[in-house]
């Protein structure tokens, strides 16, 4: 049986060039690039090289990319440098738990420390009403971190009304945009946001690498000090494979990204159409909103997303639920409840996730073994 993979918020396939690439690098590329001989100055060059594919795909200058192990590592970075006075740091409801609990971490030892979770609204949206005090005056914070495409239901944040916002109490942004690079333009520099992070698995690049945006040198503080790597702001021997293979994924990505966007788009209409229509009682979560273009969070209701996902993989369609599980039991997605949906249905929610090597025939599949489950 033809399998069909529709879980790429998880992960995606790496392209069959990124694969190539990183094996000439383990072959025959493995000098340290820290070495002075020209071996080493060959991985130096890889590495500066996918500096700036890298930084080309976010709208960034080479200098302002760090290459770190991934979005977790990015954002870890992120929320530590910005630990510093007033220590307020802003994020919302909706965040990926990579920033909520690096934020957390940083809280529960210390005293005196706000954490505001700014509430989103029923089509996730962040609201911003909460940058004041109760008295009504304004909050000025360490950071606000904010989710550029959330990886539950692809909904898109209006990241210039956030900054501007921000702005106005003069609180850093910083933006995971793991799930938009790839899948939307994406540019730091109109954003005018301070910090970014991204990750090489989510856009067909190799785990284990990813990169910060740091606007400005300034203010960050290493997590991991060693040999001076990365300008000193992470220690260790660059995994320059990975580097190289991240840097290879995100050239294919820009070249493509209009006409990757819309076919998405096309499939991914298609298959909430179809479904929507012939199993009663689902829905589409923030529909009317912009989302990312390869992601639909589908609600079955009064089903269990657990049993669905059982299903669904037995006839070869490997989807996920907009739930984390944790301990063996099923919680339902904090993202669907903060949006206001009822414990219930976020039970019943699935998160079909599409990529470029998605086909027609495959959604057609898809379509209908979802219907035969109805
Ligand atoms: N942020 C978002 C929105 C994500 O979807 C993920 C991964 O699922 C991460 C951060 C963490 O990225 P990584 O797996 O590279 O650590």
């Amino acid at each position: 049986m033809d399998t069909i993979y529709l879980d790429n918020n998880a992960t995606t396939r790496p392209f069959d060039e990124v694969i190539e690439a990183m094996a000439a690098v383990h072959r025959n590329g493995y000098g340290n690039p820290s070495s002075v001989h020209r071996f080493g100055q060959q991985a130096r060059h890889a590495v500066e090289r996918a500096r700036r594919q890298v930084a080309a795909l976010i709208g960034a200058r080479p200098d302002q990319i760090i290459f770190t192990s991934g979005g977790t590592e990015s954002i870890n970075i992120a929320v530590a440098s910005a630990a510093r006075s007033p220590d307020i740091f802003f994020t919302s409801q909706a965040e990926h738990r990579a920033v909520l609990a690096a934020q957390e971490r940083l809280l529960s030892p210390r005293r005196h420390l706000m954490h505001i979770l700014l509430p989103v609204d029923a089509d996730g949206q962040v609201q911003t009403g909460d940058f004041c005090d109760d008295a009504g005056r304004e909050l000025r914070g360490s950071l606000l971190s904010i989710t550029a495409a959330n990886n539950e239901t692809g909904v898109i944040a209006d990241v210039p009304a956030l900054v501007r916002a921000a702005a106005a109490s003069r609180t850093p942004v910083h933006v995971d945009a793991v799930q938009a690079c790839g899948k939307m333009p994406v540019s730091v520099a109109a954003w005018g946001v301070e910090l970014a992070s991204i990750s090489a698995h989510k856009f067909h690049g190799p785990k284990g690498v990813g990169a910060l945006y740091a606007r400005d040198r300034e203010p960050l503080d290493a997590l991991i000090v060693g040999g001076g790597q990365e300008r000193g702001l992470r220690g260790g021997t660059e995994n320059v494979a990975g580097i190289v293979g991240m840097g290879v994924a995100a050239e294919r990505v820009r070249a493509d990204l209009d006409e990757a966007v819309a076919r998405m788009t096309r499939l991914r209409d298609r298959l909430e159409a179809e479904i929507t229509v012939r199993v009663s009682g689902t829905r589409v979560v923030a529909a009317g909103v912009p989302r990312i273009c390869n992601t639909s969070c589908i609600i079955f209701e009064g089903r269990s997303a657990e049993t669905l996902l059982i299903q669904l993989s037995e006839a070869g369609v490997y989807a996920s639920s907009g739930s984390a599980c944790s301990s063996g039991s099923i919680e339902p997605s904090h993202v669907l409840l903060a949006m206001g949906i009822d414990e219930r249905d976020a039970r019943g929610a699935i998160r079909f996730s599409l990529s470029r090597f998605t086909t027609d025939a495959e959604i057609d599949r898809v379509i209908k073994v979802v219907a035969s489950m109805a």
